[in-house]
């Protein structure tokens, strides 16, 4: 089941319905939003066999039936003619400056393997996940099958980061954007799934627009008590000495949790104050972008909106670093400290 992404979805079928295919897609937008799920389904309506007439063209409207071989073998990731490339952990864990990505061979053998002729489908196709991870040397050898496609492929790559890959790369993708679900479509969703509304409610508020996020926090409840007590903590910040925000940081990195979690968890929080203070000066603010931040952005009033948009552009910045370098965690969480 995916959730929201209408339009975007609505321009794939179009385009399958209409055989105006590209050789190379670009997923972008957060994590958790259904990008890698809406991937899987576009290669479904090329591929579904109830889907295409007798001259093998997709018939317009038709949603692949998941029930025919081919809808089935791509859900469990075994169909012949279709790969998932995701990064790899390095083999020796090097503690904290060991990170995981995607390797040149892992591209070269990608490409050899669309090389060839299909076995089942009329075409070939991959989805390369987590696309920013792939390291210069890959991008490289990419950027050689995306400007000499052989044979008819179609490749997509799904990123939260498309900024950090080449230009080269991302002039020669069609670039479709994602962003947060509508919070009243994550709440009909988990109401459909035989949760209560009470439940809904709650679950569609603090999983800021991310489908991916609402059923995780649906089926596990600890994750959700940890996150309001993030949320909770983070309110508390700007009242605290500098000294009590380090031990905070010391003790958060030394929990070995999922840093890049905490920065989003944080982000959320301080945009959703920003367009608190937007909304009080404008009458006009996007649905998606004010569930954001929404009813969690309590206090914080006393921010300015310099203030407001150097935390915000900090924080981002940090998470691009922890994500994609070598940085000391506890040192660039305590940048985010002293400016708060
Ligand atoms: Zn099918």
């Amino acid at each position: 089941m995916i959730v929201g992404h209408q339009k975007q979805r609505e321009f794939l079928r179009k385009s399958a319905d209409m055989q105006k295919i590209s050789h190379a897609y670009l997923f972008s937008g957060q994590s958790q939003l259904g990008k890698k799920k809406i991937a899987l389904e576009f290669i479904k309506l090329l591929y579904c066999s109830q889907r295409q007439n007798k001259f093998g063209e997709g018939q317009a409207g038709k949603k692949p039936c998941q029930d025919c071989r081919f809808c089935k073998d791509l859900e469990k990731g075994i169909h012949p003619d279709f790969f998932f490339v995701e990064p790899q952990k390095p083999e020796k864990d090097l503690g904290s400056i060991s990170r995981a990505e995607i390797k040149i061979s892992q591209i070269r053998d990608l490409v050899w393997k669309l090389s060839l002729r299909p076995s089942l489908a009329s075409f070939k196709a991959a989805i390369i996940n987590d696309a920013h991870t792939l390291n210069p040397d890959a991008q490289n050898c990419l950027l050689k099958t995306l400007e000499e496609p052989k044979g008819k492929t179609i490749l997509i790559l799904i990123t939260d980061y498309p900024q950090i890959l080449f230009q080269t790369i991302l002039s020669r993708v069609q670039q479709i954007k994602f962003f947060p679900v509508s919070k009243s479509a994550i709440e009909n969703y988990l109401k459909e799934n035989g949760y209560s509304l009470k439940k809904a409610q709650e679950i569609a508020l603090i999983s800021f627009g991310k489908p991916g996020m609402a059923v995780s926090l649906a089926k596990h409840p600890q994750i959700m008590k940890d996150q309001e007590q993030e949320i909770m903590e983070i309110t508390q910040f700007s009242k605290t000495d500098l000294v009590s925000r380090f031990l905070y940081v010391k003790d958060l990195v030394s929990k070995k949790k999922d840093i890049k979690e905490t920065l989003e968890i944080w982000l959320r929080y301080f945009r959703g104050i920003l367009l608190k203070k937007i909304k009080k000066s404008s009458n006009f603010l996007p649905e998606a972008s004010l569930q954001a931040g929404g009813r969690l952005a309590k206090g914080g009033s006393h921010y300015s909106f310099n203030q407001l948009r150097k935390i915000i552009q900090t924080i981002e910045r940090v998470k691009v670093l922890i994500d994609r370098t070598n940085i000391n965690q506890r040192l660039a969480l305590e940048q985010i400290m002293l400016e708060l």
